[in-house]
């Protein structure tokens, strides 16, 4: 079990830095099972936050999810996503329902809107309020939401209840860390980092693979502690794989060098100005 910072929702609610994706999970039957053991996995090493959505595996990844926390719901803080598609006030309803039947629970602990799409935002949130009152959802938040997103946001009538944003962060994609970044810290909105490895992308990096060996630690580690450094952020690395879940497990309490941050700043440059929101 690993030593996982707490990272903090305007409501003071706790929620692990270092959680479980699962996208490209829930899609193939003869995998399922390896992807139930690396959820599980996870949970016992103490990344106890699954982030998933009603888009991946169409439901699959869902009922995967399901299996993995059987028994053990309690110890998880549970997220999900709606499709823009079903995000009408009625539709945002309909479609929690429907993700709490594939998890098997009766309530899911942070409901996020999967990106902006055709509904109005008054819309989808007096649905996420009505399913907060109803006691099917404790928070929502909002995914892929740009500064200028979350100022027509906060407009809305309760759009101030918004508990979190999910956006793409990490070493490779540092777009956020201009603007978006800090308006969310300034206002205790945690940032969910989604695609904290770069989908692998970015491990083979020499400079990467220098600094990991100095610390015993692998590349992946170190990127996840690269995104968990900035305050109140959750990284969410997916694996169907249980000895790469352990090996990012490990990132948890990686301390590196401001040194060493430093030589990373050369290879991976920080925004010096606006940069649009990227999404995967
Ligand atoms: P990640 O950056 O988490 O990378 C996942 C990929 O990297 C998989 O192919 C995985 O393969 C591989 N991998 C995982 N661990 C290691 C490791 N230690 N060494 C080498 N390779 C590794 O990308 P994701 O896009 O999956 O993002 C994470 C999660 O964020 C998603 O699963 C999803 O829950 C969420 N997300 C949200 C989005 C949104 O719009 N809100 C968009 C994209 C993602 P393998 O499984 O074979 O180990």
């Amino acid at each position: 079990m690993h030593d996982i910072a707490a990272a903090t929702l305007p409501s003071g609610t706790l929620l692990p830095s270092l959680g479980l994706g699962t996208w490209k999970m829930g899609e193939n039957a003869r995998t399922a099972s390896q992807e139930v053991e690396s959820l599980k996995r996870g949970l016992n090493l103490g990344m106890t936050l699954i982030d998933t959505a009603e888009m991946y595996g169409e439901g699959g990844a869902e009922l995967i999810t399901g299996k993995a926390i059987e028994g053990r719901r309690d110890e998880v803080f549970l997220v999900s996503k709606v499709y823009p598609f079903n995000a009408s006030r009625q539709g945002v309803i309909d479609a929690c329902e429907r993700s709490l039947q594939r998890l098997k629970t009766d309530q899911l602990d942070l409901y996020l809107l999967h990106w902006r799409g055709e509904h109005d935002l008054e819309e989808t949130v007096a649905g996420f309020e009505e399913l907060r009152r109803a006691g099917k959802i404790r928070e929502w938040g909002v995914s892929n939401f740009d500064v200028e997103d979350m100022e027509d946001l906060m407009e809305v009538e309760d759009g101030e209840n918004c508990a979190a944003n999910q956006v793409l962060y990490n070493l490779s994609r540092r777009g956020i860390e201009h603007d978006l970044l800090p308006w969310c810290q300034e206002r205790g909105i945690p940032i969910m980092a989604y695609s904290p490895i770069e989908q692998g992308r970015i491990l083979r990096n020499t400079e990467l693979i220098r600094i990991a060996k100095a610390y015993q630690a692998t590349p992946a580690q170190l990127v996840l502690a690269f995104v968990m450094r900035a305050r109140n952020t959750i990284a969410i690395p997916k694996s169907s794989d249980p000895h790469r879940v352990e090996e990012n497990a490990g990132a948890a309490g990686l301390e590196i060098s401001r040194e060493d941050w430093a030589a990373l700043d050369t290879v991976f440059p920080p925004p010096f100005r606006k940069q649009p929101l990227e999404m995967l």
